[in-house]
């Protein structure tokens, strides 16, 4: 089962930020006329667009619309900027429903002045404040764990046990999780853990890339599947067996990947997906 290859690409969705130099339009006529099945948008394509109409075009061209990224960032020392995230991830909740995005993710943040500890309280408080919002808004909400090189300012939430630690805690049918291989994949309890937050149906998301040897940014140097060290076709079954049935997420940041052309990157993308995911 785990060495199941993919024949099809119509679980294949790719984030806009993947191919980040393509304006969102030119990346939907692309990804549709390459036959990927879905879009996950990020907040930075639609500044300056009308976003109700943005969601149109993408359902015009048979993308379905799997995400918006991102919302979370609710760990501050500062009483005043969790407000304000509060406020932001509202928005965010507003903006999913405009363009017809049934989820959102949560990168849930951290603040190197305080404990991990403090940042894990106030993200809690922080979700359980947008909750009400989301469901009015039939917006689910998935917590992103991120690997632990960012627990600095970026997520206090590291390993897949603690997002389903939060997502039980927090109770609610619009809150799980985000499994991205990138920050997971080093992780011994990763089986475990995915198969626990299968058995709540608690799993929102599958976002893949790969891990590069040796890696020369710890943000901007993500490579595409089979050009590192992950196991994602195992991680992959891993999440099968525990129910996850949607789309698989290609989500790379790369520099060397932005600076080439971008059509010659999404054929690159399409056989890595097929080969090694
Ligand atoms: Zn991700």
């Amino acid at each position: 089962m785990n060495s199941k290859i993919l024949k099809d690409l119509s679980q294949l969705c790719i984030h806009t930020i993947t191919t980040k130099p393509w304006d969102i339009e030119k990346a939907a006529k692309n990804f549709s006329r390459e036959g990927v099945a879905g879009i996950t948008v990020w907040r930075d394509a639609l500044n300056g667009k009308n976003i109700q109409h943005t969601g149109h075009m993408l359902r015009e061209l048979n993308l379905k619309i799997v995400s918006l990224c991102r919302g979370g960032f609710f760990a501050y020392s500062d009483k005043a900027k969790r407000a304000l995230a509060i406020d932001d991830n509202k928005k965010a909740i507003d903006e999913a429903a405009a363009l017809g995005a049934p989820l959102i993710v949560l990168v849930c943040g951290a603040d190197a002045g305080q404990s991990l500890e403090e940042s894990r309280k106030q993200i809690a408080e922080g979700i359980e404040a947008v909750i009400p919002y989301a469901n009015t808004a039939n917006i689910k909400l998935a917590i992103e764990p991120l690997h632990p090189m960012y627990a600095d300012t970026r997520s206090a939430i590291s390993t897949l046990g603690q997002a389903n630690d939060l997502a039980e805690q927090l109770n609610s049918p619009v809150v799980g999780v985000a499994i991205d291989v990138y920050h997971l994949w080093w992780d011994p309890a990763l089986k475990t853990e995915i198969l626990r937050c299968g058995n709540n149906n608690h799993i929102f998301a599958f976002h893949i890339c790969d891990w590069k040897t040796p890696t020369t940014d710890l943000l901007l140097d993500r490579g595409l599947m089979g050009e590192g060290c992950i196991g994602i076709r195992q991680i992959r079954g891993w999440v099968e067996e525990a129910g996850f049935e949607g789309f698989h997420e290609v989500e790379i940041f790369s520099t060397k990947y932005w600076e080439e052309d971008q059509s010659v990157f999404l054929q690159k993308i399409k056989q890595a997906y097929l080969e090694h995911s």
